[in-house]
């Protein structure tokens, strides 16, 4: 991903957040409380641990196994969204992974995407624990989550592939798994059934702070931030704004409703570093940039507001 206009951040005010005892009191049996962060935080040092993770390589085709082996323990529809993209360095081989949890035959359920990418930069050394691994292990413990609590929405785990760009994000590279995804949901006439898309991306950020990113849909932002404030995360979400190209994007542009749900500042920002902060695609971002207090609270404000859309 990248981000898209550098003049345009802007500080926001912190939320009250006075809603909170009520939820954290809540009953173990909501989807949020399913939401475990040690075994997120687990799964990031695990694919983080497979190494540089560019398709084709071997810590690639690790992660596709792990994903495919967590989907199939919690009892999930397994489905792959495979073709051959076109790119810079040639062709190569694509696949996107789904996870499809309770879904039921009727032809009016909705649908609830959250997604994030598991490719990592072509780079050598770049094992991306924040930007790849972390995304990637939130999924695996939403799967997990889902497993034990049931929903009336339909809610696909989305994990996407070559999202990152070969030279840079314009034409047709970077995007290029999500695109393809968009085109064949657009195709087979499922766009006006999908709920909500959430994008995962940068947020096992130790110094937590979710961008406001401006190109989502604003009224799916509005839901995080209530689950956030009764949650009492409100300060870790939409304290600054900044535009991203990143998988939503894709979504967006066929109509599906989404968000970017993205830590867009790794570390020092400001000049002399990448407009992302300091160990944005940089070799220093490894295990010890990420944190589960992060993946917490971020797997349970997501999870929250997959069960505020659910009624
Ligand atoms: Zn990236």
């Amino acid at each position: 991903m990248t981000r898209a206009n550098s003049l345009f951040t802007s500080a926001f005010c912190l939320l009250p957040s006075a809603l909170i005892l009520a939820a954290a009191q809540s009953a173990p049996t909501s989807l949020h409380d399913a939401f475990d962060a040690a075994a997120a935080y687990a799964y990031t040092a695990q694919v983080a641990g497979f190494g540089e993770r560019m398709p084709g390589s071997a810590g690639y085709r690790k992660t596709q196994d792990l994903i495919q082996q967590v989907l199939r323990k919690t009892g999930a529809t397994i489905e792959f969204d495979d073709f051959t993209a076109r790119t810079p360095k040639g062709p190569i081989a694509v696949r996107n992974i789904i996870g499809k949890f309770h879904a039921t035959t009727a032809p009016d359920q909705r649908i609830v995407i959250l997604a994030g990418h598991y490719d990592t930069l072509f780079k050598p050394g770049f094992i991306g624990a924040n930007d790849g691994a972390s995304s990637t292990a939130i999924l695996l413990a939403f799967a997990e989550a889902l497993a034990k609590q049931k929903t009336a929405n339909q809610v696909w785990l989305v994990w996407t592939d070559l999202e990152e760009a070969i030279n840079e994000f314009q034409g047709d590279d970077g995007l290029v798994g999500s695109r393809h995804l968009a085109q064949k949901l657009a195709a087979d006439g499922l766009v006006s059934r999908v709920r909500g898309l959430f994008l995962l991306d940068m947020i096992g950020d130790k110094d937590l702070g979710v961008a406001r990113e401006t190109i989502s849909t604003r009224w799916l932002q509005d839901f995080i931030a209530q689950a956030a404030q009764r949650l009492g995360y409100s300060r870790s979400f939409f304290q600054y704004e900044v535009a991203i190209i990143d998988d939503h994007k894709s979504f967006l542009d066929v109509g599906i409703p989404s968000v970017d749900v993205v830590d867009a500042r790794f570390g020092r920002m400001g000049p002399g570093f990448d407009g992302m902060g300091e160990f944005h695609h940089a070799n220093t971002d490894t295990m010890d940039k990420v944190s589960k207090a992060s993946l917490e609270i971020v797997g349970r404000t997501i999870l929250l507001t997959v069960e505020l859309l659910d009624r």
